[in-house]
């Protein structure tokens, strides 16, 4: 059975240029980009070359970024060096509550630290609010951090918005840009973005490698304590190969990018109205026009998401409930609730997100596959049951 793979939002299969690109760094080309011989100068070039590429795809200069394990670290990085560096300014940190974990889990340990936190509330889409985030600044705040799209239901932040309201009260402002970089156009000095995170798995990269964007004259403590690697800022010898990767990736992911997001857009909608329109009791998670171009999250009623999913991985399709269940916790997702739903309705909930290599065809065989789940679902559910007794 050929697999359907819907979900590009956990991780993206690695293109194979990508891969051609890094081989040689994994064979003949190992030489330590910090040694001084030729050899090991073609590492250095391949790794400032990459630098380069990175910077280009969001408007920043290659001196602004720095080479990390991930969206996990950069996220990490930013958030406690940031308010490290400004601690002597104060101690408020001003977050969302819709933030993916490596930003949540990272403002909880800084708050059992003598940090306060601010989590923003969002509305029904998923979104902040300008005028909340307003309200919510204080003398001491030193660090605003909210990300840039969610990964569970794709609401893109009024980032402009929150840059300008940032860059007027002097504070930093950090966005995680995981889930937007490759499917939005970024730019960080139109956007007035401080500090930015990225990893190369989502955008058809590989794992284990990603970047912290930092503007220049933004103070950050050093998060990695070693050599001089990466000006300083981040010790440890450069994972060349992956880094190579991720500017290729990076590059590719812009490349013909008005044609894919128009692709994409149209799949998306073909997916949420096929969905919307032969499925009762469902509902789109998020918003219609102001998403990713590669989310699609939908509620379906009297369903129970993980067996849905289970049901759909036996027809050959891969999508997600959403990220608690990486947790191993059977607590609904943090961004389901924030945007108001009920637990029942959070639980019955399915993340489809499309990549590079999805198809029509492929949309039409999840629309033809699922509404038959569904209804098996719901024919053995006692709460569907009691709810048509009482129709
Ligand atoms: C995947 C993801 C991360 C974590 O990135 P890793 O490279 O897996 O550490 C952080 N933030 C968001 C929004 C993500 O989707």
């Amino acid at each position: 059975m050929k697999k359907i793979y819907l979900d590009h939002a956990a991780t993206t299969p690695i293109k194979k240029a990508v891969v051609d690109a890094m081989l040689p760094y994994l064979t003949e080309n190992f030489g330590n980009p910090s040694s001084v011989y030729q050899m090991a100068q073609v590492n250095k070039k391949a790794v400032d070359e990459a630098r380069e590429q990175v910077a280009a795809a969001i408007g920043a200069k290659a001196q602004e970024i720095f080479f990390t394990s991930g969206g996990t670290e950069a996220d990490n990085w930013a958030i406690k060096g940031i308010v490290e560096a400004r601690k002597s300014k104060g101690n408020h940190i001003i977050t969302s509550k819709v933030e993916h974990h490596a930003v949540l889990h990272t403002c909880e340990y800084l708050e059992k630290n003598g940090y306060e936190v601010t989590y923003l509330d969002v509305d029904e889409y998923g979104s902040i609010r300008i005028d909340d985030l307003k309200k919510a600044i204080k003398d001491t705040t030193i660090l605003i951090t909210i990300m840039y799209a969610n990964n569970e239901i794709g609401t893109i932040m009024p980032i402009k918005e929150i840059g300008e309201v940032a860059k007027a009260h002097n504070i930093p402002f950090h966005t995680d840009a995981v889930q937007a970089i490759g499917q939005v156009k970024i730019d960080v000095n139109d956007e007035n973005i401080d500090a930015l995170s990225i990893t190369a798995h989502k955008f058809n990269g590989p794992k284990g490698v990603g970047a912290l964007y930092i503007r220049r004259g933004v103070k950050v403590s050093q998060f990695m304590h070693g050599g001089a690697q990466e000006r300083g800022r981040r010790g440890g010898t450069e994972n060349v190969a992956s880094i190579v990767g991720m500017g290729v990736a990076i590059e590719l992911a812009y490349k013909d990018f008005d044609n894919k997001i128009r692709q994409y857009t149209q799949l998306r909608d073909m997916l949420i109205n096929g969905i919307l329109e032969t499925i009762p009791y469902s509902r789109l998670n998020g918003h219609l026009t102001n998403r990713l171009p590669n989310n699609v999250n939908i509620g379906f009623e009297f369903v129970e998401g993980e067996s849905l999913l289970l049901l759909l991985d036996m027809q050959g399709i891969c999508a997600s409930s959403g990220s608690a269940c990486t947790s191993g916790s059977l607590d609904p997702s943090h961004v389901l609730l924030a945007i108001g739903l009920p637990h029942e309705k959070a639980h019955g909930s399915v993340r489809f997100t499309l990549g590079a290599g999805i198809s029509d065809a492929d949309i039409n065989t999840v629309l033809e596959t699922l509404p038959a789940i569904v209804k098996r679902m719901r024919d053995m559910s006692p709460l569907y049951e009691e709810f048509l007794a009482k129709q």
